[in-house]
């Protein structure tokens, strides 16, 4: 027999699926809200003014193309930290982070849970909230640790469950490593509110469980990215030493440029430098160094006045875009006639919206009405517009009523 004939079809990827059925599908009205990607009004994919600048100004200085340091650059490195923390923060002053350039949110998380695997010597267990993006699972289990979860999502009021988050996080063995999306939390745009983030932090500093935060869409949930990163900033407040994984997909519109970023705040700064020789020791063997151009983008819009104020324009164009959306589908349900309460279609933030709808309701807006979404009633907001909004308000009315 041949060399791979042990080699069986793997599933294909369950969000990927429903993009390539909405490409066969022929209506005129169809729509595709299973990928989360920001779309303008007109339905378009969106290159940011504040990018398309930058990228002109990388231009005129004819940079060249040498490797980056295994790390990345260190100006990207630094702006990030800063973002995630804020500007007032000390920790990058008094060099308390360990920050590294990873290929965007996935891979930030990837070198993340293999400094854990290899350095964390209290546990090896990872608990991701229930549900979590699709990818945390794999990237965890690949890098060889446990994944296990803590309540999270109350199907009940399509909000969040705080009491068996907190009953679940508290029983959890000391030492074992918390994931926590920091801001519009995928895929149930259910966040926590500031006064649960303060008790969360409480019990488990309380409970020595090491906090380690996804930051997927810092500035993209309320706009603000200051206000999207107040449970990191308030865990640190709290005394917790804390690791973020930053992704410029979203808030930069960055997708396929692949730039994020893995920080480990450390508790002096010679230990930081410990822990970054270390990450460059794991960073080496998977892919040497990470890509430039991105990271280059992401520095100049970062650091630029004009372009970074810029930047806090669009990023709060496109948040409020989908908060619009929100509003408008729920008062397009009502115009419907619809009975049902909506309200959690305003109340969860960020790229996604976890409707409540059921698989069989699910199957029907796909077949009777071409509109695309993930079996879990998950839809990007990013994917409705003006012009389409109705017609998504009718179809979900016509299905749950
Ligand atoms: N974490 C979460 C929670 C996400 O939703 C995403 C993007 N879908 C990512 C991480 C990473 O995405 P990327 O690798 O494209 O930055």
């Amino acid at each position: 027999s041949s060399v791979w004939s042990n080699v069986e079809m793997g599933p294909p990827d369950p969000i990927l699926g429903v993009t390539e059925a909405f490409r066969k599908d022929t209506n005129p009205k169809k729509m595709n809200l299973g990928v989360g990607a920001y779309r303008d009004d007109k339905g378009k994919p969106y290159v940011l003014e504040c990018i398309k600048k930058a990228e002109a100004q990388l231009l005129k200085e004819n940079l060249d193309k040498e490797y980056a340091p295994i790390s990345g650059a260190p100006e990207f490195c630094k702006a990030s930290a800063q973002l995630a923390f804020g500007e007032k923060s000390d920790i990058v002053k008094n060099g308390l982070n360990s920050t590294v350039q990873g290929i965007s949110g996935t891979g930030s998380l990837r070198i993340g849970a293999a400094f854990f695997k290899t350095w964390y010597e209290k546990s090896k267990d990872f608990y991701i909230p229930t549900p979590s993006w699709g990818n945390h699972t794999p990237i965890f289990k690949h890098a060889g640790l446990n994944v296990k979860s803590y309540k999270y999502y109350d199907a009940n009021t399509c909000g969040f469950d705080f009491k068996g988050a907190l009953d679940d996080i508290s029983k959890v063995p000391e030492g074992s490593v918390i994931v926590l999306h920091a801001c519009a939390h995928n895929p149930t745009g259910v966040d926590p509110k500031p006064e649960q983030w303060k008790e969360l932090s409480a019990v488990m500093k309380k409970r020595n469980l090491y906090p380690f935060f996804d930051m997927a869409y810092q500035g993209f949930a309320s706009g603000d990215i200051d206000k999207d990163a107040f449970p990191v900033r308030q865990f640190l407040a709290d005394g917790h030493t804390l690791s973020v994984c930053q992704s410029y997909a979203k808030n930069m519109g960055l997708y396929g440029e692949r730039a994020g970023a893995f920080t480990i705040v450390c508790s002096s700064s010679d230990e930081a430098q410990r822990v970054m020789s270390q990450l460059k020791i794991l960073i080496r063997p998977m892919y040497s160094n990470p890509p430039v151009h991105g990271s280059r983008l992401v520095t100049k819009v970062l650091t630029d006045p004009a372009l970074r104020s810029e930047w806090l324009k669009e990023v709060k164009g496109m948040a409020d875009r989908i908060i619009t959306m929100r509003q408008k589908l729920v008062a397009g349900l009502k115009r419907e006639g619809s009975k049902r309460n909506w309200q959690h279609i305003t109340d969860q933030i960020g790229m996604f919206c976890f409707t409540g709808l059921k698989s069989d309701q699910v199957e029907r807006l796909i077949k009777e009405f071409s509109i695309y979404l993930t079996k879990d009633g998950r839809i990007s907001v990013a994917g409705v517009s003006s012009a389409n909004v109705d017609y998504l308000a009718n179809a979900i009315h016509q299905v749950s009523k």
